[in-house]
């Protein structure tokens, strides 16, 4: 008798746990993944940089995308980012900070003397990281991010910046100018405008060139794993976001990622087509004709290099949220 008891027992907190540790799963994951710490630097010799690029000092790479265009790489950095300096007449805009991990300051001055502000395709750790460190923080005017902002002092919240799993806390910076969906930004001899992409984060956006066709669009799509399963992500969104961008922008555009794909190198820009795939991988995903491998978080290839990563289907699966 008192075996049963204590069986009984042992098993109604195994079901316990187990609910707990479903309903729980995003932040064990986050949790797990910040124990690892933040990851060693590669060795420069194990990287193979890409044809245009090149070393400026023993951490960041530099490819010229045009006279006035710069991508910036953390090519050491195991996320392997990526950012952007669009130089204008007048002011320079440089479209995401990196990590924090290293003064990024050297490098943007290097090739410019002009005024640089900084803006995020989201508030992830990861493109945030300088932000504090240049001529001002310009953020776009969507979600709550101005309601939010006493003062013009912003500071991302925990599960916008994500910081925790390498250890970083949370930064704060001044706005020193917003940026209304569809306002032009002039650059000065250049203009460009962004694009609110929901998907990835409620608060992704594509900067767009329209005068190079160049569109700047951070996590939002490229090679190797789409982020989709995140505290805040949306598959929703993401379809939508993606299937807008597909519609509205010329066939010709060209869409440069904040990530490298695993085993590659050189600037991650891809064509129209990617978006296009992306676009029918997340209808796909959507009618439940994909298959998935993984177990936390599902993984869906949706081409011989893209796979999307999301939550589980069902009750509880959190980003599922389509009718
Ligand atoms: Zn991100």
């Amino acid at each position: 008798m008192k075996l049963l008891r204590i069986l009984s027992i042992g098993l109604f907190a195994l079901v316990f746990l187990l609910v707990l540790a479903f309903y729980y799963r995003t932040p064990l994951f986050l949790l797990a993944a910040s124990l690892q710490g933040a990851p060693e630097f590669i060795e420069k010799s194990d990287i193979e940089l890409g044809e245009n690029e090149a070393w400026v000092d023993d951490y960041f790479t530099v490819e010229q995308i045009d006279s006035q265009t710069y991508a910036i790489s953390e090519a050491r950095y195991a996320l392997d980012t990526y950012f952007y300096l669009l130089i204008g007449t007048e002011r320079a805009l440089l479209i995401d900070s990196g990590s924090p991990h290293r003064d990024l300051t050297p490098i943007v001055r290097s090739l410019t003397n002009i005024p640089v502000t900084v803006i995020a395709t989201h508030l992830h750790f990861d493109h945030v990281g300088n932000h504090n460190r240049f001529d001002g923080v310009l953020m776009p005017d969507i979600v709550d991010f101005r309601a939010r902002a006493a003062q013009n002092k912003f500071s991302p919240t925990r599960h916008e910046y994500m910081g925790f799993i390498e250890g970083f806390e949370r930064p704060q910076w001044d706005v020193v100018q917003w940026w209304t969906p569809g306002e032009m930004l002039d650059l000065g001899g250049r203009k460009v405008k962004f694009i609110h992409t929901p998907g990835h984060t409620p608060d992704s956006i594509f900067v767009w060139d329209e005068e190079s066709k160049r569109a700047y669009m951070g996590d939002h799509g490229g090679d190797g794993k789409i982020y989709a399963f995140l505290p805040n992500s949306s598959l929703n969104d993401y379809l939508e976001s993606t299937a807008r961008i597909v519609e509205t922008l010329p066939s010709e555009s060209l869409f440069y990622a904040g990530h490298g794909g695993e085993h590659t190198r050189g600037t991650p820009v891809t064509d129209m087509q990617k978006l296009i795939e992306l676009r029918d991988g997340f209808s796909d995903l959507r009618d439940d004709k994909l298959t998935s491998d993984g177990f936390w978080p599902r993984s869906y290839p949706i081409s011989e290099d893209t796979m999307i990563l999301t939550d589980w289907r069902g009750p509880g699966g959190k980003s599922w949220d389509f009718p």
